[in-house]
């Protein structure tokens, strides 16, 4: 059972839907207290409204992943919020499919700076802080699609998924010293606005597909970010969890 998560400072991006947001309600739920950031205050407002309607603790602030600044900005506003901060969710991304074929560089770029790129600066604005909690932790939001599996449409983001296991191994033994672990969950396919966008008959096809005969659900994530951020999972680092009811098993 874990038991450590009351109290903890957390911060997730790319909250204010999706399974960003599930994740910061998982933490609420369990006690933490939550600052969630998008790109808006009004998006980011109403997820804390959605946590606080539970009697959660949370705040709103705005930061772009894509923005140094900003993310630096979102660290001090934890800090000043909660007194610390001890968990970042590196969970913003987007997944706009393109073919390889008719991909332009600015759709590239767009991908992997918010995906791959937002991932370092959120996790390097999130270092001067994580130094001080006496269990920091970072949890990144990866993928199946990239490190496992590909999908037509998504080589962009297929390759910013894959680099955000290759950026973990390393921040988790560069930051091991301080006593901060560095783990991944890769989710299948779970129900988000942005996997409905995706259309009605790719996820009837998908949850299909999958062994256990459904897609994910949002708190299906947020329950292996608690592992992950938990004291109990102190000994864990560099890892992924895969969370796709069985999606990537061979038949
Ligand atoms: P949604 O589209 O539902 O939500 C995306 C979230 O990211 C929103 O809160 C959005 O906030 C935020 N966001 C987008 N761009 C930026 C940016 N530049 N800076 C800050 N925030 C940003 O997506 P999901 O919840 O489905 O996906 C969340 C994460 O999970 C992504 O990293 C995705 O790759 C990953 N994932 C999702 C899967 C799925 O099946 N849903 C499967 C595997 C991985 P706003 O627009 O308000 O700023």
């Amino acid at each position: 059972m874990i038991s450590s998560i009351k109290g903890r400072s957390v911060l997730v991006t790319g909250a204010s839907r999706g399974i960003g947001k599930g994740i910061a309600q998982g933490f609420a739920a369990a006690g933490a207290r939550v600052l969630i950031a998008a790109r808006s205050q009004e998006g980011a407002q109403a997820a804390v409204d959605a946590i606080q309607a539970e009697g959660g603790i949370a705040a709103a602030t705005v930061a772009d992943v894509t923005d140094r600044d900003q993310l630096v900005a979102a660290v001090d506003r934890a800090v000043e919020l909660y007194g610390e901060l001890d968990v970042l969710c590196a969970n913003a991304g987007i997944f706009p499919d393109t073919s390889l074929e008719q991909m332009t560089e600015a759709q590239w770029d767009e991908v992997v700076d918010t995906n791959l790129k937002g991932c370092f600066l959120s996790v390097q604005a999130a270092i001067p802080a994580l130094k001080k909690s006496e269990a920091g932790r970072v949890v990144v939001t990866s993928s199946i699609t990239g490190p496992i599996t590909g999908f037509p449409g998504w080589t962009h983001y297929g390759a910013s998924k894959a680099g955000q296991l290759g950026f973990i191994r390393t921040a988790a033994i560069e930051l091991a010293k301080y006593g901060i672990t560095v783990n991944a969950v890769m989710p299948g396919n779970i129900v988000t606005e942005g996997l409905e966008a995706m259309g009605e008959d790719y996820l009837r096809q998908m949850a299909a597909a999958i062994p256990l005969k459904r897609l994910g659900g949002v708190a299906d994530i947020a329950n292996a970010a608690l592992y992950f951020a938990s004291r109990e999972a102190g000994y864990v680092t560099g890892q992924t969890l895969v969370i796709d009811g069985g999606q990537i098993l061979p038949e």
